[in-house]
């Protein structure tokens, strides 16, 4: 089979990417690229599309060019993104994908994505292992599941939990020399999926594309475990019942940028929304998930559809259990918090942040932060199996090599 025969892309990429080495597999891309003229990428992508070319450095272990000690939370642009497509000749599956180089994407101006927010996000942190090669991802099948549950609430199709795995590892390995070192921060790896095809009247997009972009990130707050200051917000929401709050969609941030700009210009690191019927309960923050804890009981707010269950949310209960705390998932009331010895977030930005204050109707309430707290304990147990500083008896770490 000739590679320069078009026919011939789609097969010969399946079995370049069922290649155990990356090497190998950014090498047979090339060639394929240099002997096809059919690229590696979709032919919608190719206009586009920067191609793989054959000077950059992605194999070496390391990048020279960047500072890790100031590492913050931004973009950082890294060579290669993963990209596969579902047209609807494909049954809502998607038959193949491919690394692309990082680069802008064309998109229809009618496309569901940017008409109707039909589109959903993951977020993975990827850690370099100590003392040996290789990489290790966090529980990375339920990133995949869950966006498997959010495309079906967003009337799209999603890759499965194997391809979504296989995906996120490919990237890692592409962008390895973009992997902090260790203790250094971790490589952010950001799922997409999204309505691509154009689409003029309200209705799901026919045409969806995946794509996972990634980029070196440090320690969210610079001490790490840095305490935050949060306000409650009881105007504006950020869910209802029988909305979105559950999923990852894209359509649940934007709303939430006017309450935490005013939230910021007053001091405070974010705001703690409460629902949206009785504005009386705790939901969480714009992006992470809320804990009490009052002498041996955590509580946090039971995920019902408008709170988003966070993957670091559902270890740390499970890790607080380990340690002998009663975990209730309940509701959680704005006085059940007042009352609470300590407050913390989680999520896979934060880990695990510790909250020094939230104001609420003007009053500001303090709680325990520091070493001694639940969540001092919880990001250090945490943090260590996600950077395989310590034996992961709970199989919730993935090995990239
Ligand atoms: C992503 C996210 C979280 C945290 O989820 P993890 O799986 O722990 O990263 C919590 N709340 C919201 C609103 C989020 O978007």
């Amino acid at each position: 089979m000739a590679a320069s025969s078009p026919m011939a892309l789609p097969a010969a990429m399946r079995s370049i990417f069922g290649a155990r080495s990356n090497r190998v597999l950014l090498l047979a891309a090339r060639d394929l690229q240099a002997g096809g003229g059919g690229g590696s990428c979709p032919r919608r992508w190719q206009s586009s599309l920067p191609q793989l070319d054959h000077t950059d450095r992605s194999d070496e272990e390391s990048c020279g060019e960047i500072d890790w000690d100031n590492l913050g939370f931004g973009l950082t642009p890294t060579d290669y993104m993963y990209v596969m497509r579902s047209s609807p000749e494909d049954l809502g599956g998607f038959p193949r994908g491919e690394l692309c180089r990082y680069g802008n994407i064309e998109l229809s101006p009618s496309s569901g994505v940017l008409n109707y927010a039909q589109g959903l996000f993951e977020g993975m942190k990827a850690y370099r292992r100590p003392g040996r090669a290789g990489y290790t991802l966090f529980r990375p099948e339920e990133n995949a599941r869950r966006m498997q549950h959010g495309a079906e609430r967003m009337c799209m199709p999603a890759p499965s939990v194997d391809q979504f795995v296989r995906a996120v590892k490919e990237t890692v390995l592409a962008n390895r020399r973009w992997v902090p070192p260790q203790g250094k921060g971790a490589l952010y790896l950001r799922p997409l999926l999204m309505g691509s095809g154009p689409i003029l009247g309200l209705a799901p997009a026919p045409e969806y594309t995946f794509l996972i972009y990634a980029a070196p990130v440090g320690n969210y707050f610079k001490e790490g475990l840095a305490p935050i200051n949060l306000v409650v917000d009881d105007e504006f929401h950020r869910a209802m019942p029988g909305g979105t709050g559950g999923v990852k969609t894209i359509a649940n941030y934007a709303p939430v940028l006017r309450a935490q700009l005013d939230a910021k210009s007053k001091g405070f690191t974010d705001v703690l929304y409460l629902d949206s019927v009785h504005k009386r309960y705790l939901e969480e923050v714009s992006s992470c998930n809320v804990f009490v804890v009052k002498g041996g009981v955590v509580a946090t707010p039971a995920t019902m559809g408008t709170i988003l269950p966070g993957i670091t949310r559902k270890s740390v209960i499970e890790l607080a259990r380990d340690r002998g705390y009663k975990v209730e998932e309940r509701l959680v009331s704005i006085d059940d918090l007042i009352d609470a010895d300590e407050v913390f977030c989680t999520g896979t930005a934060v880990v695990v942040a510790p909250v020094s204050t939230v104001t609420y109707k003007g009053q500001r309430h303090a709680f325990r932060t520091g070493s001694d707290t639940l969540a001092q304990e919880l990001y250090t147990t945490l943090t260590s199996i996600q950077m395989g500083l310590t034996e992961d008896n709970k199989g919730w770490t993935v090995a990239v090599d």
